[in-house]
């Protein structure tokens, strides 16, 4: 079977093989896990359906984060109902946090970032090396977030 490539056309592909729930889910309609994450492959590697999603959509998650769902749907791809976040995060923290990038780092990170940029580092290679988008990148720079916490 021929597969569209791209990340754009890929993205388009995997929400077109997807159902819509009554809670607005994208349910997944490939193969899945035996828990229910669906699974594709893509650029040679197997795929979670959900991470794939996420970052064709906002870029690279670092590999020390998981992409959850907060609609507690395994095969759900809707991009409103995954968040990014670390394994000890609890599914409260995240749902109260959503999708803001601020889940995503520590203060420490936001730190290392805006010493990196001032050095002289591209907002592109410091968003790929900690797995969020450059546009995040630009509000802790700019000091935008992060700023009354720790
Ligand atoms: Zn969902």
């Amino acid at each position: 079977m021929t597969r569209p490539r791209t990340p754009d056309a890929e993205l388009h592909y995997l929400l077109a093989r997807t159902k819509r729930t009554r809670k607005g889910c994208k349910e997944w309609l490939g193969s899945k896990m035996k828990d229910g994450y669906g699974t594709v492959g893509f650029q040679g590697r197997t795929w979670l359906c959900h991470r794939l999603v996420k970052t064709l959509s906002d870029g690279p998650v670092h590999r020390s984060l998981e992409v959850m769902h907060i609609c507690d749907n395994p095969a759900c791809l809707n991009l409103d109902h995954l968040v990014v976040g670390s394994h000890s995060d609890n599914m409260r923290d995240m749902i109260l946090k959503g999708r803001d990038s601020k889940a995503k780092i520590t203060g420490a990170d936001a730190t290392e970032i805006r010493e990196r940029y001032a050095a002289g580092e591209t907002q592109r290679d410091i968003s790929l090396s900690f797995g969020i988008t450059e546009s995040n990148v630009g509000y802790i720079t700019r000091g935008l977030t992060w700023r009354h916490t720790a």
